[in-house]
């Protein structure tokens, strides 16, 4: 489906108002605008909105779905074969095949059993794909995610099965301010010599970046409302 004129005219006006506001905090933080990736996540969006961030020249895109990616992506990928898919959602072990077939890099690796599973799948198709530790920063009891304090043994693990781990992920605690959230995550992937911080959304990317986020996950800021 190819984008309207409407769809890319919102997508076009919300993606340089983003990217503005990414320069400038970039610029207020002392740090390049070009270390920060915007990964566009485009779950419950529909197709044309996506196709008008392509044409645009943008290439990353998050989906939390493996079924949902299944879907809209694989044809993307043909179409814009330097399109670079991110899982962020939570990633059950018997979906794992899927997941490192279609995605490029994995955000939510959040326990020993699916850092098993990755592992094995991606020795088997050789494709080693680049992969997140999701930490559960707020020790929320509810939430996905490695418990800060055991964010360092579980590197040690998954890096002893061979997977690639090139940073953290998190989703700060709902409705607080995540500031100390974002500086703990900085904190803690400095102490562990990982490069990546995976961190900050629509409403708090500005601050993310300020702590020092190398990938800012946005959608509705770009998109618009998700159906
Ligand atoms: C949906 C989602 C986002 C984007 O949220 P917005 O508030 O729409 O920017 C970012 N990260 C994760 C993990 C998400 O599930």
């Amino acid at each position: 489906m190819s984008p309207s004129p409407d769809d890319r005219a919102e997508v076009a006006r919300h993606l340089a108002e983003v990217k503005a506001r990414v320069a400038a905090a970039a610029e207020l933080a002392g740090r390049r605008a070009a270390d920060v990736t915007l990964i566009a996540v485009s779950k419950f969006q529909p197709e044309g909105r996506i196709r008008a961030a392509l044409d645009l020249g943008h290439r990353h895109f998050g989906e939390n779905r493996v079924q949902e990616a299944e879907g809209k992506y694989p044809e993307l990928k043909r179409l814009y074969p330097d399109l670079c898919l991110h899982l962020i959602g939570p990633l059950q072990s018997n979906k794992a095949r899927q997941a490192v077939a279609l995605f490029d890099v994995i955000e939510t690796l959040d326990r020993p059993k699916l850092a098993q599973v990755l592992a094995a799948e991606m020795q088997r198709c050789g494709r080693l794909l680049p992969c997140l530790i999701e930490v559960n920063i707020g020790d929320e009891p509810q939430k996905a995610g490695i418990a800060p304090a055991e964010t360092a043994e579980f590197l040690v693990y998954c890096s002893g099965l061979g997977l690639k781990i090139e940073g953290l992920m998190c989703i700060p605690p709902h409705g607080r301010d995540p500031l100390p959230h974002f500086r703990r995550m900085a904190e803690l992937a400095g102490a562990l010599a990982l490069p990546t911080l995976s961190m900050g959304m629509s409403g708090d990317y500005a601050t993310a970046i300020a702590c020092g986020a190398g990938e800012i996950r946005v959608g509705t800021r770009l998109f618009g409302g998700r159906a």
